[in-house]
């Protein structure tokens, strides 16, 4: 199918054995994250004479891979997240749907893997959306999280990127990331590992990344942390960005500031909306270096007054404390700040309708 084609059609094979509606509505109502799937998955095919085609949606179910597919040897991979969001309404909401279909396509030319054009990406989403609407639960913060990924599924071993790729999207009913109202999280510093370098893949958002990352989360946990920061890999000395989630420092004067996309930053489709969202507020934005040791200072003079994270699947986390083999960070008072909840409130209106959509980001499918 050649890229200028506008229409791409994703035609349904329904499943013969979907969830009882008596079950989904038992999973809908704990749904926690990534535990359960829906009825169905979004699929396409990409072989380099063909190009993409065979674009469906099917039963959800396991894919039969060869063992000496590419992805499993070579780590070929790229995906996204992304979530549809139910109004007060009933009606179902994408929030940027096409900044993940740009950001995929960059990702699979960094991994050597086709760019899926973005009328394609669009509809495979709303497609899947369309026919599991059921899926997306109602009340509080919940949604239903979207996995798109491509993995090369080419069998050979052979050292160069795969000849045939598959596409594919699946869902997952998320319940909300603070059911008990927000916490803050408290943070590892990772002062050995590092999670990208220049002129690697740490813009790409690939699993490879994740992988290399794993070993850091470990050590957070160790030290009672849920998530860690990493610094650059040259200097170990610029604050970079948490495992999947970027981060933003506010003072005492109510500017914030978020680390600059150095390229080895993901950037974050919930950290751009937020750099417009702060300024709407009212805030100074700026985006450049921030050192450890400004962090450090920073929080000990108290000019840097609150730390938070943000990313799909949590929106906006406050940062309680930072902790390193030198020691403990506590932020303000350790508890979530005033701008964080005031951020992560006008985030969340936007995205299920109850604010005003100024900047024009949601798109509705159902
Ligand atoms: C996905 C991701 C983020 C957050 O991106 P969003 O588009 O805001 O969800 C941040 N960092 C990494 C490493 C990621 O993979």
């Amino acid at each position: 199918m050649s890229a200028t084609t506008t229409a791409f059609e994703f035609p349904l094979t329904r499943s013969a054995s979907p969830v009882a509606a008596a079950r989904r509505a038992e999973i809908l109502a704990d749904p926690g994250f990534g535990n359960h799937f829906t009825d169905h998955m979004s699929t396409a095919t990409w072989t380099r004479d063909g190009g993409w085609h065979d674009l469906a949606v099917v039963p959800y179910g396991p894919l039969s891979l060869d063992p000496s597919a590419a992805v499993l040897h070579y780590a070929q991979e790229v995906f996204e997240g992304m979530k549809a969001y139910r109004w007060a309404d009933g009606s179902v909401h994408l929030f940027r749907p096409e900044a993940n279909a740009e950001r995929l396509a960059r990702s699979a030319r960094r991994l050597a893997l086709p760019e899926l054009p973005e009328a394609a990406f669009l509809e495979s989403i709303a497609a899947l959306v369309r026919t599991d609407a059921e899926w997306v639960p109602t009340g509080g913060e919940s949604s239903l999280y979207l996995r798109p990924f491509m993995i090369a599924t080419e069998a050979f071993l052979g050292v160069r990127s795969a000849h045939e790729v598959r596409y594919l999207v699946i869902a997952s009913p998320a319940g909300s990331y603070f059911p008990g109202g927000v916490k803050p999280v408290s943070i590892w510093l990772s002062q050995d590992y590092t999670r990208a370098a220049m002129g690697g893949t740490g813009s790409a958002k690939c699993g490879g990344n994740y992988a290399a990352s794993l070993v850091a989360q470990q050590e957070a946990a160790a030290h009672g942390c849920a998530q860690v920061c990493f610094l650059d890999a040259g200097e170990r000395r610029w604050v970079e960005e948490l495992g999947g989630m970027n981060l933003f420092f506010v003072h005492d004067d109510g500017s914030i500031v978020t680390p600059e996309l150095s390229g080895s930053i993901l950037e974050g489709i919930t950290r751009s909306s937020i750099l417009s969202l702060a300024e709407d507020l009212g805030h100074a934005v700026s985006e450049r270096r921030v050192s450890v040791d400004e962090w450090r200072e920073g929080v000990a003079s108290g000019r840097i007054t609150e730390v938070f994270a943000c990313g799909t699947a949590a929106a906006v986390t406050p940062v309680g404390r930072l902790v390193s083999r030198d020691g403990e960070l506590v932020h303000g008072t350790g508890e979530a700040g005033p701008v964080t909840l005031a951020v992560r409130e006008a985030l969340l209106d936007v995205q299920y309708g109850r604010a005003e959509d100024r900047h024009g980001w949601t798109t509705r499918i159902v």
